[in-house]
């Protein structure tokens, strides 16, 4: 055996664990999601250095000040959105492209924006190497939306904003549903809305802790 399948096994082993003790334990039941879960290798999406963390119960850093969610927020977030196998889905903040991933195993297409031009280049060249496919990449500020696409099924937003941002609803189907971390610079909490004609309906379910969404209709740039 080479090297290389000793990480593989010992990855996969990881992996499998955190599903069973992180998000299955927790009450995610959704079974897709955890399939999508054991599937995406989340060691290619860690900083080099921080590979032996790929699977610990907590966020990481990754490239300029950025993070890569927790596997549990990233699951119970999934989870609130209610993936489909026919839903386009909006994703704001690519990051590290790791949640971008698991979306694209549950849903037709994925449209995900980052403000950071390296993340975004890094993260593309990563998903498309990796094979991913049903994904469109944009630059950009991602309180806007994306108006080109739009409306879509689903949309998460994956960095704090102090509330949700009017062109996010505006750009969501009738019927659709947007998952997004709402609050202060340091602590949040996720929010389900549900989009029904011109209303909203919004829950507060867990709080959480992330990096900032800076843009028009979220954080101004400090
Ligand atoms: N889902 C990512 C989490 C990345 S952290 C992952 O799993 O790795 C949040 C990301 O949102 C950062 O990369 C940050 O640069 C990006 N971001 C912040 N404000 C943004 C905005 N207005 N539009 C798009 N992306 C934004």
């Amino acid at each position: 055996m080479t090297d290389t399948s000793d990480h593989t096994d010992e990855f996969s082993r990881l992996r499998a664990h955190m599903v069973d003790e992180q998000i299955r334990a927790r009450g995610v039941r959704d079974e897709r999601l955890l399939r999508a879960m054991m599937d995406v290798p989340r060691e290619r999406f860690v900083l080099s250095g921080r590979v032996a963390d790929a699977y610990a119960d907590r966020a990481l850093p990754i490239a300029d000040d950025q993070t890569i969610s927790q596997p549990y927020i990233v699951a119970y977030m999934t989870a609130q959105l209610e993936p489909a196998p026919h839903c386009r889905v909006l994703e704001i903040g690519t990051g590290s492209g790791y949640q971008t991933a698991i979306l694209s195993l549950l849903c037709e297409k994925v449209y995900t924006v980052e403000r950071l031009a390296s993340l975004a280049v890094e993260a593309k060249e990563r998903l498309m190497e990796m094979g991913y496919e049903n994904i469109a990449y944009h630059v950009g500020d991602g309180s806007a939306g994306w108006p080109e696409y739009a409306p879509y099924d689903r949309i998460m937003v994956t960095a704090g904003t102090p509330d949700v941002p009017a062109p996010l609803v505006d750009q969501l189907v009738d019927g659709g549903i947007l998952v997004a971390p709402v609050g202060g610079e340091r602590e949040q909490t996720i929010v389900r809305v549900t989009r029904t004609g011109d209303k909203t309906k919004e829950k507060y379910m867990l709080a959480c802790r992330f990096v900032k969404l800076i843009g028009d209709h979220a954080w101004p740039e400090s």
